[in-house]
């Protein structure tokens, strides 16, 4: 007793199988006392209703359970009949369990599918203005919109109120849960309007109720109030007010046929409304598309990219990032609301970019709260939502987009389809900068040995030249030729000679500084441009370098390979003025160096 005291105080389950429980312990026992034949006929009916409560496990065990209770009359009776009940009572409650529990997963199926349906319908709200982003002309269109709708259920308001016929009319809408007065016959700040309660009683039970009161602060009054649907959803609850009592069938039918035009009203609104929305969004994709395919360059893309998704998911608190891979990290190249340096490089193993880079699959978490992966390898701050989208082409990953918002469900599906266009987009600019970039990088090396190659090295020059107008430092330039080369080619062949040429190279590269341009000038020929050095620190690299030179054995084809390099040396302005006349220069300080013996630098200034 206590504990059916207690099921039916506080609702709770645990509480039930007691009470279940205890009551079919004082059943057995009056069965006992009684000897009644037919008492365990009474345990059917209670299998039944406890199967309201649990699944067909527990429900088939207490089938079993329940004879025991009777051991006595068990042992004792005859067993034919005992085995009889016992089956019966067992296939009864297994088939009562059964239908209960596909009732229940009907139900809940029949739920989920409402609250998606209802959440979607939420999200079209109507009176959420369209452009948060701060376009004044759809702004004040969708505004214009508004209140031609309001204008319509006004006049459908006189109308109800003249046929029904009522007092005052008023029109309800629902937001979130919970109801606003749109519009009333009456002005707003005096409209008489029924208790939020009977109106939402009206709108969960979806049908037209009545009201009467026996008095509120203008006298006695009845209420009559009918849900507006916008297709299957509620929307919201016309109400008209009568001071005489009770309205008629023909008054509810009037009501509910003007119920049913304001629903179209505002199903036309909230279509108008979404289609705005979609419009403006496809124009900002159509905009941000056109400037991702004209940008050439990886940060201009970047800059294009970020640009859009913030036009299409615009928010204040989100944080947006484009990481492109490089090695086997991600380089941060721009980002917006994450405050880290862009450049940095970051790792995304075990995290949930990690995840999406791998599969080159999209990846929206709605409620980041109950994430248990670590979603970034940086600082988050307080995440509601992200979205990850690899951007890939032609199955290679170009990029990732990241996007962070302290909402929770901060993407509509829609916008989620849009930024996935967007992605594949930026991933063919992506991929068009990329095959750009190495066009540019072939036209001005040199295929063989990587260095600059002639042309490039002369624009340099001439660049350099310019540059040492303003500014009066020195610039020095050296000529590199290795001796006998021929020779080389002709014993060894010309594929190891192409292996010295690039061993060379690899010396020179070492040798120079990184702002030092070295170039492959001709065959075998070799130049290098110093910037703000002078005579003597030009002869000091130079020295190094032919040392260098000297000293490396190249091995081509099992071969082993030795040469030696001239160079001649020239400076400006102490040894010519102008490009021309420091190429002469140095070429001369060349050929010196190659007329006395090779192997050796010479500066111009010393031939004199
Ligand atoms: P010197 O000491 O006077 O400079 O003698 P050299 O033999 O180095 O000079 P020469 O100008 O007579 O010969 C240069 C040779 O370099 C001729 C050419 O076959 C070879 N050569 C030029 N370009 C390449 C190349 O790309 N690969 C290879 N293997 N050989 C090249
Ligand atoms: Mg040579
Ligand atoms: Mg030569």
């Amino acid at each position: 007793m206590l504990y059916c005291r207690l099921y039916f105080l506080k609702r709770q389950r645990r509480y039930a199988f007691e009470t279940f429980c205890s009551f079919f312990l004082l059943l057995a026992g009056a069965m006992q006392l009684v000897k009644y034949g037919w008492l365990p006929l009474a345990y059917f009916p209670c299998l039944t209703l406890l199967s309201l409560f649990y699944g067909p496990g527990i429900i088939v065990l207490l089938g079993l359970t329940v004879p025991l209770l009777e051991v006595r009359r068990f042992t004792g009776g005859n067993l034919p009949e005992e085995i009889i009940f016992i089956v019966a009572l067992l296939m009864s409650s297994a088939t009562v369990s059964l239908v209960v529990s596909r009732i229940r997963a009907e139900r809940d199926k029949t739920r989920k599918s409402l609250d998606s349906l209802k959440r979607e319908a939420e999200d079209m709200d109507p009176e959420i203005p369209v452009d948060t982003m701060g376009r004044e002309g759809l702004l004040s269109r969708h505004l214009s919109s508004a209140n031609k709708a309001n204008e319509e259920i006004g006049e459908i308001l006189l109308l109800a109120a003249h046929l029904v016929p009522a007092d005052s009319a008023h029109m309800f809408t629902l937001r979130g849960n919970s109801l606003h007065l749109r519009c009333s016959t009456d002005a707003p700040e005096s409209a008489a309007i029924p208790d939020e309660a009977f109106l939402a009683s009206c709108v969960a039970k979806r049908q037209t109720l009545a009201l009467d009161l026996p008095g509120d602060r203008e006298g006695a009054a009845s209420y009559l109030a009918t849900p507006v649907m916008d297709g299957n959803f509620p929307a919201g609850v016309l109400a008209v007010r009568s001071r005489r009592r009770s309205f008629e069938d023909t008054g509810v039918k009037a009501l509910e046929l003007f119920a049913r035009q304001a629903g179209r009203v505002l199903k036309r609104q909230r279509i108008y409304a979404q289609l705005q929305r979609e419009h403006l969004m496809l124009k900002k994709l159509k905009d941000g598309g056109a400037k991702l395919v004209t940008s050439l360059r990886r940060d201009d893309i970047a800059v294009s990219l970020i640009d859009a998704v913030y036009g299409i998911a615009p928010e204040e608190k989100v944080s947006i990032a484009l990481l492109l891979p490089r090695d086997d990290k991600f380089e941060l190249v721009r980002q917006v609301g994450f405050t880290l340096p862009d450049g940095g490089l970051y790792e995304f193993k075990n995290t949930r970019i990690g995840l999406a880079a791998r599969s080159m699959e999209q990846d929206y978490i709605s409620d980041l709260r109950g994430e248990r992966n670590p979603v970034l390898p940086f600082k988050t701050g307080d995440a509601g939502s992200l979205f990850i989208l690899p951007l890939s082409y032609e199955k290679e990953l170009l990029g990732i987009l990241v996007f962070l918002s302290p909402r929770v469900n901060a993407l509509h599906p829609y916008q989620i389809e849009l930024l996935k266009v967007l992605g594949s987009q930026a991933a063919s600019s992506l991929a068009n900068a990329k095959f750009h970039a190495e066009i540019e990088r072939m036209a001005i090396t040199d295929g063989l040995t990587g260095l600059f190659n002639h042309r490039n090295f002369q624009e340099r020059l001439s660049g350099e030249f310019s540059r040492m107008e303003r500014f009066s430092e020195p610039l020095s330039l050296l000529l590199i030729d290795i001796d006998f080369f021929k020779k080389v080619n002709d014993t060894s062949g010309h594929p190891a000679g192409d292996e010295v040429l690039r061993g060379v190279a690899g010396i020179i590269k070492e040798t120079i500084r990184n702002i030092d341009v070295p170039a492959r000038y001709g065959g075998e020929e070799f130049a290098a441009m110093l910037p703000g050095t002078n005579h003597e620190g030009a002869l000091k690299m130079a020295e190094r370098l032919r040392k260098r030179v000297r000293e490396r054995k190249f091995s081509a084809d099992g071969k082993e390979v030795r040469v030696t390099v001239s160079i001649g040396i020239a400076t400006s302005p102490h040894d010519a003025t102008n490009k021309e006349e420091l190429i002469e220069k140095t070429d001369r300080a060349l050929y010196h160096a190659k007329r006395n013996g090779r192997d050796r630098c010479v500066l111009w200034k010393e031939i004199q």
